[in-house]
Order: structure tokens, then sequence, then C-alpha cells
């Protein structure tokens, strides 16, 4: 630990530690300050370790034990005098590691690109401001703030802690939370632990609020010291990709053996020994699949990148496939489906109703009782409610530019319009709207707050739903409360009523949960006001001490209106067989109210309370799970046996999640989704995905998305396998029947190069058939080979062998040639495997058949197919590649049965899916009944 005149970080006071660090305690560095700080000590990063480098990634690509076999049998022909061959063999070895090479930098630059998306930011306080600065931007002598959920982003000196806590296990392995300090601790040497007052980088607050100042970032913070024991790698490898790699293996010993047998039937049928070998080689370096692996990262990537145009951030690759089969989705409300853009338009005050008027932020707007105006400054309980209001609160209500330009506009609308968007609030919503209640009775915070300065805060948390402060007036001090007023009132022994202060009965308490009950049934989120005063010698250390004996004040009843595009989605997951819950901290009547306006209860749906919730056991949640749309007045932990429920009853869960009390729900989840503007960072790390903009309509686009990735990994490896089953048949079969090789080495390897590469790709990025959301979920355990796919992969396999073996023998006659004649045929058997290949990968695109799809959709597939006919005419019909790749120049005769040969494979498996799916069809809708309790089910898919 760095010292200062003989003193260590902890010992210092607070003018101390800001004289020594070159700053201000109050305002934090200035903007240029903290950037020259930036520009000497570099960023607040713990170094990495280095990814793969570009070069060693190229290197990877020759490292294949069959690309080195044929790198040696070609450099044996090359010595063996084929010295064409063995050039031409090397340059295509050598494209198809480049192509591997970009194909695999690309999926690891994305990859890089979307952790830094992720990357953590900080509450900071520069030339007076708060901003919200990337992490790694902070200096020694910042000013930042802590609250509940942050990752502590650098190595901080506490100066002031609200009930702050801090979680130090990732540093000290002591998972018991230190209750932290803001007073100088004078004792030089103190272990990390019980250094109080100093919050360290990587640590975790689990609760309360606290400020200090940076003395140290990067690889010279406690964390840093040990950066290199704890970098730990997070898994990276999707279950698809395992099984693939696993699939590919498999791969690998069957192309290996068929190409034996290929082999050695060619010898045995007097093929020369070593001719045999290099093709036999060849085929297995085309046939084995080994571009899969790059090609399912760059799909999955791409993916992303579109995901993240929609607002959703992957954190963890993997839940994008479990994306696909999401069965259920459960949401916060506040933000997610609603706007989270809080006005409050009633109150309740001392027995009467009061509406309140204005729009949006601005301040401005009256306090009316049945319709008359009631002046603020002489009503004693509005007067107090908005005091209250204003006091426990850590919004910041300002007007920008925009706002005060507006009071010069010359027409009323247009004044009135860019005066209410110039407002705005920093700051939780809900706390803002109650910062422009607070304006509209001509009270602000700042002026409050000097009058009423703050002492202490219980900072607001979601198990008490409420949260105090304790102020100072005129030499007493006074306890102000705001929050659930269900709880709240159980908290209360005096209510503020008609301007008196009387003993809270029954009976005025039943009146005050009726009139919230009235404003819930509007769909309003009520907070309650509360305060007293506390006597001198009065201890108000915990909260359970301050927030007792209280005068209920009034209620106050907020709109944040539904997003408007929450409405589509809710319809889209119900077409998609996606159930969507609800979950929420808000009052049940309330959270009933919104939900059956979003269309997210139906008829005969439950809601059940976190009252409910907790009297119940698991077997009891179990059986209604199924049932329930809405779970109101929900703590963070009822959310984990929500997921859990649902998980046993064999869903795929997706759960939302903000405070850092949500962490384990979000990472108990099948897809853990954190908000990314009001998440914390805890909620964030524990997520698969984070919502960019916070919205439920966010989530439905990533179903979609996930849902037409693996959509399209299934289209190309269709396409591959099935292209790579026809090069080998087609050589098995001429072998088993004693024929000449109807494809030369070099014409295999150009096979698998320009085939295999863009076409693939391209299907790699298709767009997603237009029903994708109409389907049910697919199952998690599906195989990807369901559905039919291995048939169509081995049907179309064989038939593309058969029918380039066909072109290859009618044009060599019979079963036996040689010379200009075989080099003739082996032409034709080239461009119609090429071509039934170039067919095929449109048919790929549909589970249906290749009629289902419009053709030149795929721009990228158009193109790829075109520039690979280039290139086949090129080999084809310039002279100087003929004896390159040992080809004649096609006649129109030659072309007519290329094109038939080549076109019947897909024709016939059109027809048979076309004919197959419509009985399909028939025999489900004779079978399946339609529909259940919620209409939650989708249509049954045809395939
Ligand atoms: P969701 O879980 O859908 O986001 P929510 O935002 O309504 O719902 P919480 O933020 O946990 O859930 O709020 C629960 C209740 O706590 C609210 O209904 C309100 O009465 C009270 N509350 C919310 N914010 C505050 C606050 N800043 N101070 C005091 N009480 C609050």
């Amino acid at each position: 630990m760095t010292v200062v005149e003989g003193k260590a970080w902890h010992q210092l006071t607070e003018n101390e530690l800001a004289s020594a660090l070159g700053t201000d305690a109050k305002g934090g560095l200035s903007p240029e300050e903290a950037a020259r700080r930036l520009r000497d000590r570099g960023p607040n990063e713990l170094s990495e370790r280095q990814g793969e480098s570009p070069i060693k990634l190229f290197i990877n690509q020759f490292k294949d034990f069959m690309v080195l076999v044929l790198a040696g049998a070609t450099v044996i022909s090359g010595l063996l005098g084929e010295m064409l061959d063995a050039l031409t063999i090397i340059a295509i070895i050598v494209l198809n590691g480049v192509l591997g090479f970009f194909q695999e930098y690309r999926a690891e630059k994305s990859l890089k690109a979307l952790k830094e998306l992720s990357a953590p930011s900080a509450k900071t306080i520069r030339g007076g401001s708060m901003v919200v600065v990337p992490a790694k931007e902070l200096v020694p002598g910042d000013l930042v703030l802590l609250e509940s959920g942050d990752r502590v982003p650098a190595d901080l000196r506490l100066i002031e802690s609200n009930q702050c806590t801090i979680e130090e296990a990732a540093l000290t392995g002591e998972s018991v939370p230190v209750v932290k300090t803001a007073a100088p601790i004078d004792s030089p040497e103190l272990p990390l632990g019980d250094r109080k007052n100093c919050g360290y980088l990587g640590t975790m607050v689990t609760r309360g609020t606290a400020k200090g100042i940076v003395v140290m970032t990067g690889m010279g913070t406690e964390m840093g010291k040990i950066a290199g024991l704890i970098q730990q790698t997070e898994e990276a490898e999707t279950p698809l990709q395992r099984r693939l790699e696993q699939l590919g293996k498999i791969l690998i010993v069957l192309a290996l053996a068929l190409t034996v047998v290929v082999v050695l039937a060619g010898v045995l049928h007097g093929q020369p020994v070593y001719g045999m070998f290099l093709a036999g080689v060849s085929l297995a370096v085309a046939a084995i699949p080994e571009g899969l692996p790059a090609i399912v990262t760059i799909a999955l990537a791409l993916g992303v990148q579109r995901m993240i145009k929609r607002r959703a951030i992957v954190r963890k690759l993997p839940s994008v496939e479990t994306l696909g089969c999401a069965s259920v989705i459960c949401s916060d409300k506040t933000g997610t489906l609603t706007q989270n853009k809080m006005t409050v338009t009633r109150l309740w005050v001392g027995g009467r109703r009061l509406d309140v008027t204005g729009e949006g932020y601005e301040p401005i707007g009256q306090f009316l009782a049945n319709g008359r105006a009631v002046e603020a400054k002489s009503d004693a309980g509005l007067r107090r409610l908005t005091q209250i209001a204003a006091l426990c609160n850590n919004a910041e209500l300002a007007q920008d530019e925009r706002g005060e330009d507006a009071r010069k506009k010359k027409t009323a609308k247009e004044s009135e319009a860019a005066a209410s968007s110039g407002w705005n609030v920093k700051g939780d919503p809900t706390e803002g709207a109650l910062l422009v209640l607070a304006g509209k009775s001509g009270a602000s915070r700042p002026s409050l707050e000097a009058l009423y300065p703050r002492v202490k805060e219980f900072p607001f948390d979601a198990e008490r739903k409420r949260m105090s402060v304790l102020v100072s007036h005129q030499g007493g001090k006074l306890i102000c409360t705001k929050g659930a007023p269900d709880l709240l009132v159980d908290r209360c022994a005096y209510v503020l009523w008609e301007g008196n202060v009387v003993p809270f009965t029954g009976t005025l308490k039943t009146k005050v949960l009726q009139a919230n009950e009235a404003m819930a049934q509007d769909a309003l989120r009520v907070l309650g006001f509360a305060y007293r005063d506390v006597r001198s010698h009065e201890s108000c250390e915990s909260e359970d001490q301050a927030e007792n004996g209280l005068i209920f004040v009034g209620l106050a009843g907020m709109i944040d209106p539904p997003r408007r595009e929450v409405f589509d989605a809710i319809v889209k997951c119900r077409q998609a067989g996606i159930k969507t819950v609800m979950i929420t901290g808000d009052h049940r009547t309330t959270a009933e109210a919104i939900a059956r306006e979003l269309g997210i209860l139906p008829k005969g749906g439950r809601v059940l309370s976190g009252a409910d919730l907790s009297a119940m056991d698991d077997g009891e949640l179990d059986k209604l799970a199924d049932d329930v749309y809405v779970y109101a007045r929900v703590s963070p932990e009822h959310k984990l046996r929500i997921v859990q429920s649902l998980q046993r009853k064999g869903h795929v869960v997706a759960m939302t999640g903000d405070g850092v009390n949500d962490a384990p729900a979000v990472k108990a989840a099948d897809i853990g989704i954190a908000m990314g503007i009001t998440g914390t960072d805890v909620t964030k790390e524990a997520s698969s995905l984070v919502l960019a903009d916070d919205n439920f309509a966010s989530i439905v686009a990533a179903v979609e998305e996930g849902r037409g990735i693996y959509e399209n990994i299934r289209k190309f490896i269709r396409y591959l396998l099935a292209s790579n089953v026809g090069e080998i048949l087609v050589m098995f079969f001429a072998m088993l029947l004693a024929m000449p090789l109807p494809l030369v080495p070099i014409q295999i390897l150009w096979v698998n190069l320009v085939t295999d590469g863009l076409p693939a790709m391209a299907l790699g990025v298709d767009q997603a058939e237009s029903d994708l959301m109409r389907q049910k979920p697919r199952s998690a355990k599906e195989n990807i080979f369901a559905r039919r796919l291995g048939w169509k992969i081995i049907s179309r396999g064989v038939l593309i062998g058969l029918c380039t073996l066909a072109a290859f023998v009618l044009t060599l006659g019979g079963l036996k040639g040689e010379g200009a004649q075989l080099v003739h045929a082996q032409s034709v058997a080239f461009a119609t495997l090429v071509l039934a290949q170039l067919i095929h990968v449109f048919d790929c695109r549909s589970s249906r058949s290749i009629f289902h799809r419009r053709f030149f959709e795929n721009k990228f597939l158009v193109l790829a197919v075109l520039s690979s006919l280039l290139l086949l005419l090129a080999v084809l019909y310039v002279e100087p590649l003929q004896p390159v790749f040992k080809t004649v120049p096609l006649t129109l005769r030659d072309w007519a049965l290329v094109f038939v040969a080549a076109g019947i494979p897909t024709f016939l498996m059109g027809i048979g899916s076309v004919w197959g799916s419509s009985r399909r069809r028939r025999r489900t809708t004779n079978r399946i009944s339609y529909g259940s309790s919620g209409g939650n089910r989708a249509r049954p898919i045809a395939r």
C-alpha cells in the first residue's frame, strides 16, 4: 500500500487524502486533469492474457493431420516429376488455409468486440457533476460513487458510507460482506480484510451506497497484484459447437474408412497405387468438414452482431442456442414492459383525493380537489408529502439548454413541446417523478436540503420496499420515509388526518389501504409517505430503529405507460409458443391491471403475490406454475423459486433482473437477462444476455435471432455434409464398379475449396423463414439432425453421388475408358458435381423445399454461387488452366447432360418434400387438437 508521509491510505483524513491525490473531495477532478492523468498512467485495466496472434492462427490452419499428409504426398509427387500437380495442390492448400484463417480471425474479432461491449462502467464526479465513464478510464484522484450491485471499479479509499457492505471474497476469500466505514483507521499495518474504509477493484457492493477516491488503478491495484492467478477463461464454446466437434471426429473416421475402401478397391481393380493414394488423400481432405467449427462460430458471431443491432448484447455465446428453445420469458415490469417514465397524477392526503396536472418532467402543474385548485403552501398535508418526496430522494431534476431556449420560442405550442422535453431526470425515475411533484408545489430538493441537511440514508432495497433519510432541522432531527404503502402502514403509529396528527386506528388504516387499492386498480404505481421527529437521546443506527412509530402522511400514484412495442412482442411470443410471465415488486392490483392491458394475463390466468408464494412449498408452486401469469409484490428471492419451479416443469426459462439480489435467479435461469441501463454490474455479470434498452421487445428479437441462427447452422451443416457424402459416394461407387476415377485429385480439392467456402458461409447469414416465430420452441435436447435433417443429408448426398456417376458413365459410354475420352467424362462429372452442389445450396435454405423460398432473397448466396460458377467456367474454358485441372471444354450437349444430372437430386427431393409435407399436414390436422388454457400454444409445424 502506498504511503503518504509515513501513513497508509487507510490512515489519512479526507483532506489529507484529497491533497495527497491532488483532487477535490466534493467536485472531483476536472475532466481535463482526468484526461491528462489517463494519458500518463494508462488505462485502469488488468493486462489480459493475449489471445491467439494472427500468425499463430494462420499456422494453425495447416496443422490438420490430413492436410499434412496431403502436403507430404504432394511433395513426393513433385519429386516424382508431377511438378504442375504439386504446385496446384500446394496453392489449393494455401488458399484453403487463407480462407480458414479469415473465417477464424473474423470469428475471434467479433467475439472480442462483444466482450468490449459488456465492459463495466463507473459513476464518477468530475468537475462537480456526476458522469458515467467506462471503468477503464478511471484515474487516481477520481471521485467514485458506489451503490448496491456495483463492482468496485478501482482501489478506493472511502470517504462516505451509507450502510455500505462489500463482499471481498474474490480478494480475501472471506465470503461474509464487510461493513464499510469512512473514518481514518490509525493502524499502519492492517491486513486487507481489516481496512474497512477501503474498497478494492473487482469486489462487489452488496448493500447501501458509498463515495470513495481512487487511490490505485489497473495493475497497481490489489487485484492487479494477483491478476495472473485469477484470470478466468469464460466458456466460449457452445454445446452445439462441442457436439459438432465430436461429430467432426466421427466423420473423420468415417471419411477415412471410406477413403481406404475407395483406395483399396481402386488398387485391386488395377489402378496405379500412387495415383490412388493421392486421390484417396485428396478425397479425405475434401470429405472431412474441417470448415464446420469455423463457420458455426461465424454464424454465431454474425447472428450476435445482428442481435446487437436489435439492442440485445450476448455475454455468453452458448445462450444464443438456448434462446431458440425458450418456452417462458419472465419479465420485470417497470422499465422492461413499461417505459419507466413516471408521472405522479394522483395524490391521497389526509382522506382527500387530489389530481395532479402537468406532463412529463416539467415541474409545472396544479393540485385539484374535485376540480378546484389547492394551494400547496396552505395545505399542511400536501406540503408535508411533497417535502418528504423531495428530501427522501436521490434523483436530480434539471433543465438543459433546450428547455431554456424553449422560453424564447414564438408559439405557445412550440414552447411547450420544447420545454417539457428540456427537463430531464438523473437517477431513479420513480424519484424523478417525485421531484417533479415537489416542483409543482414550489419545493425543490436543493432548497429543501439546505434547510434540512441529510445526516444519514437508509437506502431503498427491494426487500424492504422503502427508503428513509435522517435529516436535521433547527437543532432537531427528522426521519422521512417513502415506500410501498401496504408495508409502510405497518411501521406507522399515527396518521396526518385532516390537518391533525391522530392515532392510526384500524379504521383509518383500512381507509388508507382502500385508497391504495383504488389507485392500483387504475394501474397506478403507488408510494406512501411518512415521517416523525427523532427524540434527542434516541439512536437511529439501524433501519429498524428509525422506521418505527411513523406518522403516515399520504399516497402518491404515478402512471408508467406500457412500452408501445411490447404489445406486438407479446402477441409474437404467444404465436411462437412462448409464455410471458410478469414478475414485479409492485402492488398486486397495479400489476394485474397492467398485465391485462398488455395482454399478458389471459382469462383464467392466475396472479400470485409474494405472500402467497411464501406460504406455499415447492410442490404446491409446481402445481400452479403453468397457470400463473403474474407474480406481484415479490422479493428477489422469490424469483429464484419461480425459475426453479418452471424448470422442474420442463420449461426453458428466460428471466430478467436488475438489482443485486436478482443475480441468483438470473444465473439459475436458462437465459439470464440483465438490464443494460438500470442493471447492476453484479446482475450483468450473472447474465448471459444484456438488454441495451431494457426493453422486453428486445428479448423477443433476441429469441427470434437465436432461432434463426440455429436454423442457419442446420442449413449449412446440411449443405456441407450432403455435398461431402456426394463427393465420397461418386468415387466409392466408381471404385466398386471397377471404373476409372471419375474425378482427379485436383478436381476434388477444387470442389472442396470453391463450393464449401463461400456458399456455405452465405448460408450462415441466410434470412430466417417467414414462419420462424410461428413454430413451437425447439426442445433443448433436440439433436442437430432432428426434424429429418439426417435423412435429407443422406438422401441428397446419395442422389448427388449417383447423378454425377451417371453423367460420367453416359459420357464415357460405358464402365471403361481412357485417354481423351476419360478426361472428357471426368470434366462432365466434375461440372455435374459442382453444379449439383450449387443447386442444392438453394434447397438447403428451406426446411420444406426449394420452391418455398424466394430465389434471390439471399444476395450473398447468389453472389457466392455466381462466383463459384465463374470459377467453374474458368477451369473448363481458360486454356492454361485446362492442363492443371485436367479438363476439356464442354459442348452444349455436355451441358444439357450436366444440367439434367445436377438438377435431378433437388428436383426429385423437392417433389418428394411437397408430397410428404402435404401428407403429414393431413395427418396432423386429423390428430392434433389445438389450444390450451391460455391459448398459448403455437400451431403445429408443418414440415
Ligand atoms: P419491477 O420488479 O417490475 O421492476 P418495481 O420496479 O415496481 O417492479 P421495485 O423497484 O422492487 O419493483 O419496487 C417495489 C415497490 O417499492 C414499489 O411498488 C414502490 O412502492 C416501492 N418503491 C419503488 N421505488 C422506490 C424508491 N425509490 N423509494 C421507496 N420506495 C420505492
